[in-house]
């Protein structure tokens, strides 16, 4: 299964590394063919090759659209050198066998995350390679297909180790990343135009997306991992610059995403807010007059938990900030942006990882969310879901104050990013209780309680800040007794969605316990 290499086709938009592989292929006897700017740069270098135009007879024209589509070329890459009718075809056409295919795309992903217009963005649709690129993976029985800068010394190895020539199982793994790849930018192609032409829900998505980082495990050390693109262009975790730390881990990435994901739910122009994560779920939220007091309020609500958490801000972290961060150990923080000096603070700190973005993800806009089961994907919009005011419907004797209302629309922003069930109480626009991922209502409104209590023997609090507190349920309360632990733990009002087939009695509950209850009308389930 070993077939020599005589002769190479490389056209390529990315040319780093591209003179030195020319060359070692050059000088290890490889005959080479390319197209345009990849033949120049080539010819500059002082090495010999032969233009594809002067092989198909043609130009390359229509600004570029045509420069490989043509059965010189794909002939070469397609034919059996087994088969008689093929090598036949090639005689009778004069056409020569292309052994190596040295191909990476138009950077359409690039041009889209850059924010290009659309019809720069067409253009940027790269037709003959994937063509060429599918027709050498096809045939990698006799061609070895390239598509990664990264692949280029693994040619040569093999090559070097077999006198010239390449194995099957070398010219298989090849070809299954290469399909990999091409499957990935049709996947970005489709995907960037459903965003562009605005279709609502994208029945037909496709999912696929290119590795960007093999992770040195998944979720467990027995697990291997990697983090893939999808090409967009979003604020976030694949997109922010890393200042400082060794690699982020899967964990880290999975849980930094739902920090930045929580705190860009607090308009920065508004006011400083700062979310503390663990294990995807908050253990503390807070807004502040200043960056520094809302890390001190969100750091109170659960001071154990927050230790090697993740911290995401909503505005450009601070000196000071970042010297109260310093003061615990903290994995990952996560801002649009930092000045120079919290920067130099944070270089202390060699094991902190600093994420810096242009900007805060946008909570409202539509996305998927993707999840895998057995046999498929579950796709879904993303929970964009907006309660504001005015959708609030008073439902108890009691109407809350401006004062609860304000605490209680906040603990059910905070709600939406708990795992269910959540409960969430808030004091002054902290929270200072957050139950989550439980499988009954009733426990998580008691571990929620029973963390305050926590705190304030830790803190020397007369009473927990449950005390007098708003209280947010995730979804309806199908008994009064979540209701009731709730206000047990000191909590005054309610925000809850609504719905259940017992309203009523957890409504009379409420007016009996005294609170001021409002129902949304939405649920935040998040599982
Ligand atoms: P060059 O810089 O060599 O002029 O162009 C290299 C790029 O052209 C590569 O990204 C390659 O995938 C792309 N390419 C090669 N053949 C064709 C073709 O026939 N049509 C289009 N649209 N792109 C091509």
């Amino acid at each position: 299964d070993l077939v020599p290499l005589r002769r190479a086709l490389i056209s390529v938009s990315d040319k780093t590394g591209l003179i030195d592989f020319a060359k070692a292929l050059d000088a290890r006897g490889v005959a080479l063919l390319s197209t345009g700017g990849t033949a120049k740069a080539i010819r500059d270098a002082g090495l010999p090759v032969t233009d594809v135009a002067e092989v198909t007879g043609f130009p390359e024209m229509m600004d570029g659209r045509v420069k490989t589509l043509h059965p010189m070329v794909h002939g070469g890459l397609l034919a059996l050198r087994d088969n008689d009718d093929h090598v036949a075809a090639m005689q009778e056409h004069g056409i020569n066998a292309i052994d190596l295919l040295v191909v990476n795309l138009y950077p359409f992903e690039e041009t889209v995350a850059k924010g290009a217009d659309y019809d720069t963005c067409i253009e940027n649709i790269d037709i003959g390679g994937p063509a060429m690129i599918r027709a050498a993976a096809k045939n990698h029985g006799f061609v070895n297909v390239v598509v990664d800068v990264e692949d280029y010394g693994a040619v040569l190895a093999e090559l070097d180790a077999n006198d010239g020539q390449t194995s099957l199982g070398f010219r298989q793994k090849l070809a299954q990343n290469a399909y990999a790849r091409t499957a990935a930018y049709d996947a970005a192609v489709s995907n960037w135009m459903a965003d562009a032409i605005n279709v609502e829900a994208p029945r037909r998505r496709a999912f696929a997306g290119t590795i960007s980082q093999t992770l040195r495990y998944g979720e467990n050390p027995h697990q291997s991992a990697a983090f893939y693109t999808d090409g967009s262009a979003r604020p976030g975790v694949s997109t922010a610059q890393q200042h400082q730390g060794k690699e982020l881990s899967y964990n880290n990435i999975n849980d930094t995403d739902a920090a930045f994901e929580l705190v860009a739910e607090f308009d920065p122009t508004d006011t400083a807010a700062c979310a503390i994560i663990k294990h995807a779920n908050p253990c503390g939220v807070a807004k502040g007059a200043s960056l520094t007091e809302a890390y001190k309020a969100a750091f109170d609500c659960d001071q154990t938990s927050a230790f090697g958490g993740i911290v995401a801000l909503n505005q450009p972290l601070d000196a000071d900030t970042a010297r109260e961060i310093s003061q615990i150990f903290t994995e990952v923080v996560i801002a649009p942006g930092a000045s120079d000096e919290a920067k130099e603070i944070f270089a202390a700190k060699k094991n902190l990882r600093l994420l810096t973005t242009d900007g805060l993800p946008d909570v409202l806009a539509g996305s998927n969310t993707v999840r895998q089961v057995a046999g498929g994907l579950l796709v879904q919009d993303k929970d964009a879901g907006f309660v504001g005011m005015d959708d609030l419907k008073v439902v108890t004797k009691k109407a809350p104050t401006e004062e609860q209302m304000r605490d209680l629309l906040f603990a059910w922003k905070v709600a939406k990013h708990v795992k269910s069930n959540a409960i969430v109480y808030v004091k002054d626009q902290a929270t200072v209780g957050v139950g989550a991922g439980q499988m009954s209502r009733v426990d998580s409104a008691l571990i929620a309680a029973k963390k305050a209590e926590r705190m304030a023997e830790a803190l020397g609090l007369p009473a927990p800040l449950t005390q007098g507190s708003a209280v947010a349920s995730d979804a309806f309360f199908p008994f009064p007794d979540g209701l009731l632990e709730a206000a047990a733990a000191g909590a005054t009002s309610v925000i809850q969605p609504g719905g259940s087939m017992r309203d009523k009695e957890v409504i009379e509950a409420a007016d009996e316990a005294g609170l001021a209850m409002v129902m949304t009308g939405m649920r935040h389930f998040r599982h």
